[in-house]
């Protein structure tokens, strides 16, 4: 958003890892920031920029090469692990001209950015996707504090959080040998966070009131979250009503003409995310439960997981069921036929369902959706957690029951009192004087005062 005279406030990068559960959190904060006077770019690497479909908006997309740059190849793993060459043209670039980048705010699973805003005089700003709960489990891993692999009967105390048992840790934790290579990342992230100006999180106060006061006693932490379009919350951004950039297709017109014809309430909408991938047999299990219910249901299978789907599925569900490869997910959480969601309980999707209101019923799959889901149940009050069965499959039966529990049972009247109560709290959070609102502006004034005083280049 441009001021009066024609002049930006100041100038801010905002880098994402291209991953949709990356880009949706980073790009809603750029969105606010040039809602408050401050001119963003936000560089997205060419292979994923290829495939997206991009939504106009107020923010610049400007893509950057991974070093790959096929529109095939999609796996931006080199720019993950150092992508500093890169992001050093693209400072320089704009360096030489006569809008050079102030501060730099990038995804913390990139911490090789920091020391590129360093060389180049920036206000380095870390954004952390996850929750504060996460965060903390994966800096006292990075400690020492906790020694993996971790005991399978202990319980574990961490300063903020409630007791946690092993299934409630991130799977990088309760299983370091399942992804060693994710695990060395996340554990990064704290390599020179001391470093930062600033460390932002995709959450808000009350949401993680203890795990929130703790970051704040080790690094200068601003709670901006959550990270919806602003139309569904506190619609201060005029026309902000999608992400968008979207790495797939949404069946839009359908999911809405399908959901208009429902009754309130009486849909469960079922989706796992942009990435996690469910074995056959509990796709099987999972079909079959959803018939089972007898509930109407849009799920999301995404176009590679459709050939687990158990044949005769779609014919046999045709009058209650609408199987899409991708949708729009806020629009279907808003709708009043939205009775339930069953997640995998992606941060995003979490605080989405937790920010509309939308009762849930988890089924966590990997990384931090286990922590998630335990909030989700016990913390907040706003969902049930499926049992996992034997080979760690979800039975039908287990299914249905939850599904029934939450759409009609006596535990889901307090489940949808506990729900509405999360909307109103996210809805104060945004609107003007609320916790993240003041911390954004708090964001703006910094960034403002730094583009003001600019010192030359700080040296390692
Ligand atoms: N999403 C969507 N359409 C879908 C499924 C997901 O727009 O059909 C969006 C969803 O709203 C969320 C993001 O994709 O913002 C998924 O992020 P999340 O952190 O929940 O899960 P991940 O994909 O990272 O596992």
């Amino acid at each position: 958003m441009e001021k009066k005279d024609g002049a930006y406030k100041a100038h801010v990068l905002v880098l994402p890892f291209p991953l949709q559960g990356h880009i949706n959190p980073m790009i809603q904060f750029a969105k606010r920031l040039a809602s408050k006077g401050l001119k963003v770019t936000v560089p997205t690497t060419i292979s994923a920029t290829m495939s997206m479909h991009i939504g106009s908006g107020l923010v610049d997309v400007e893509p950057i090469s991974d070093g790959q740059d096929s529109v095939s190849q999609n796996d931006n793993l080199a720019f993950l692990a150092d992508g500093s060459g890169t992001l050093t043209k693209l400072v320089e670039k704009y360096e030489a001209s006569s809008d050079p980048f102030c501060c730099l705010v990038y995804d913390s699973i990139l911490p090789w950015a920091l020391d590129v805003a360093r060389q180049h005089g920036l206000y380095g700003v870390s954004f952390f996707t996850q929750s504060c709960a996460i965060d903390a489990i994966y800096y006292h891993a990075n400690q020492g504090h906790l020694t993996l692999p971790l005991a399978a009967a202990a319980a574990i105390s961490l300063p903020g959080l409630p007791e946690l048992g092993i299934s409630d840790m991130p799977s990088f934790i309760s299983e370091p040998k399942s992804y060693p290579s994710i695990l060395e990342i996340v554990l990064k992230q704290f390599s020179n966070l001391e470093k930062a100006d600033l460390v932002l999180v995709n959450t808000f106060d009350k949401l993680e009131d203890e795990a929130v006061r703790w970051m704040e006693g080790i690094w200068p932490v601003l709670t901006i979250g959550p990270t919806l379009p602003s139309m569904y919350l506190d619609m201060l951004i005029e026309g902000d009503k999608s992400y968008s950039l979207n790495l797939s297709n949404p069946n839009s017109d359908l999911c809405k003409k399908w959901l208009d014809a429902r009754q309130t309430a009486s849909v469960v909408y079922v989706s796992f995310g942009s990435v996690a991938n469910l074995e056959a047999d509990q796709m099987e299990e999972l079909a079959w439960g959803l018939k089972e219910s007898n509930n109407n249901f849009l799920w999301v299978v995404r176009e590679s997981e459709h050939s687990k789907l158990p044949s005769k599925f779609l014919e046999e569900t045709i009058e209650k069921g609408l199987v899409v490869t991708w949708c729009p997910q806020l629009e279907v959480l808003a709708h009043q036929a939205v009775g339930c969601f069953l997640t995998h309980c992606g941060w995003n999707s979490t605080l989405e369902a937790l920010s509309l209101g939308v009762p849930m019923v988890a089924m966590p799959q990997w990384t931090d959706q286990p922590t998630n889901a335990k909030y989700v149940e016990e913390v907040w009050g706003v969902g049930l957690r499926v049992k996992v069965g034997e080979k760690g499959v979800v039975r039908r039966e287990e299914m249905e029951k939850c599904i029934r529990e939450v759409m009609e049972g006596e535990r889901g009247k307090a489940i949808r009192m506990n729900a509405s109560k999360w909307r109103e709290l996210a809805k104060d959070v945004l609107a003007e004087g609320g916790s993240s609102d003041k911390n954004i502006e708090e964001f703006v004034a910094r960034a403002t005062f730094f583009n003001a005083s600019r010192s030359p280049p700080r040296a390692e």
